[in-house]
């Protein structure tokens, strides 16, 4: 039988990317591994539910020092001993994966690229916290706290004025709707069928390939942190290299020409987006549910984890009440559910929301709603994100309907502005509403 010194099998998956750390629990340990009378693969779970028999077995003894990677295991290994071994190696492979998560991030940032991928809440990591804060992994933990820390820091300054741009892109690339397109997205598309066709070099099919093709990867572009002129350029790049080899062999002119009509339309579509950015100008205090945000968890955790603010996690909703980029309202209809899921509280008086008044705000809205014990679960701050602070055990939040949430938009149902003024003037004027404890 071979060695193999790198992992295999499916619920060895997780390792995949932190086989750089210590043996720990693994160091100096027999593993055995079992295999059924014809089979060709190895299980060390002795109720791995696809093992049948356990006609032959073998013993592998661990090195006592080295990495995850000097591990010796049989080749087709199917799966690992369960308990403390199997949980060592999948906080070691989440672990590496956050390193690597941070990794990426710097080479975006390095690139001129808002890395969203580095404000995901530490949620994911919840299950393996405590592996994590302890021996042998503490250190690298830490370490890896600090780079990603460092990587945010850095990314600060970039994010006041992508951030608007990005969420705008991610606004019209959801107008992308399978039946029709919403009004948003078939504007973008049609500004590029017109500027071909003025070109002279509009062709069959030319709509569908906007549309399905070149338009959405240039928001998603966007939507990933880039700003609007690289996206651009590699459209305009992408689409000269594509008919330089295409099959009809255009002539070199007809590329120079519609290489030049494309480089204009990104500077269409750039400015179409800044104007849409420009309409919704400056900043808002909105009380809104992240959960329900219509983006990638990355970007949605960012409202949590780098923005100040506070936050009322419970089983039925995900509050957040900051100051956000005033485009962020476009998301606060759910179009497909017909919910409202967030509301604008304040234009004008935006600087007097700090993380205290925001806080106190929730806590008052809590009160006032009948449920003043849900304010001890008020988060303030940009703390979701620490490690100390993930939480499995979530209230429930015993809200009568329909204020169990921000929904509902027909005429007297869900909550109003109006309904949050008790809450907010009184934060406003640093005044607490009594609660069951007071
Ligand atoms: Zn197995």
């Amino acid at each position: 039988m071979s060695i193999h010194d790198s992992p295999v099998g499916p619920e060895e998956h997780a390792g995949e990317s932190g086989l750089g750390a210590p043996l720990g629990p693994w160091a100096g340990a027999q593993i055995a591994v079992w295999c059924g009378k014809t089979g060709k693969q190895w299980h060390a779970n002795p109720d791995c539910y696809t093992l049948r028999s356990r006609a032959r077995e073998e013993v592998f003894t661990q090195p006592v020092e080295g990495t995850l990677a000097d591990r010796r295991l049989p080749e087709n290994l199917h799966c690992v001993p369960p308990g403390l071994l199997r949980d060592y190696l999948t906080a070691a492979g989440k672990l590496g994966k956050y390193e690597q998560a941070t990794n990426v991030g710097c080479e975006q940032l390095d690139d001129g690229q808002l890395p969203v991928i580095a404000f995901g809440a530490l949620t994911a990591l919840g299950g393996v916290i405590d592996a994590l804060e302890s021996d042998p992994l503490e250190s690298s933990w830490r370490s890896a706290r600090r780079r990603r820390d460092e990587l945010v820091d850095r990314a600060r300054p970039l994010l006041a004025g992508r951030l608007p741009l990005l969420l705008a892109a991610q606004w019209v690339l959801s107008g992308k709707t399978p039946r029709q397109y919403k009004a948003r997205y078939s504007d973008f598309v049609d500004a590029f069928i017109d500027a071909f066709e003025s070109a002279g070099l509009a062709f069959f099919g030319l709509y569908d390939y906007v549309a399905k093709d070149m338009l959405p990867r240039w928001l998603q572009d966007v939507a990933d942190g880039n700003a609007p002129s690289r996206a651009s350029d590699r459209m305009a790049t992408e689409e000269e290299a594509r008919l330089e080899r295409s099959s009809q062999r255009p002539d070199p002119d007809v590329v120079r020409r519609a290489t030049q009509t494309i480089v204009h339309i990104g500077e269409d579509w750039a400015r179409r987006l800044a104007e849409l950015v420009a309409s919704h100008d400056g900043e808002v205090v909105a009380l809104f549910n992240q959960e329900r945000l219509p983006m990638d968890k990355p970007l949605r955790d960012l409202f949590t984890t780098v923005r100040p603010g506070a936050h009322l996690h419970t089983r039925d909703f995900a509050w957040t009440i900051e100051r956000v980029p005033a485009v962020l309202n476009l998301f606060f209809f759910d179009e497909r559910e017909g919910e409202r899921i967030g509301l604008v509280l304040e234009r004008d008086d935006v600087d007097a929301f700090d993380t205290a008044t925001c806080a106190l705000f929730l806590r008052n809205l809590v009160a006032q709603l009948g449920q003043p014990d849900l304010a001890d679960y008020v988060e303030a701050g940009a703390g979701a994100a620490a490690s100390d602070e993930i939480r499995v055990d979530y209230p429930v939040a015993q809200l009568r309907w329909p204020h169990g949430d921000l929904v509902h938009t027909y005429p007297g149902l869900g909550m109003t502005r109006e309904d949050l003024l008790p809450a907010l003037r009184a934060a406003q004027g640093g005044v607490r509403f009594p609660s069951a404890g007071d």
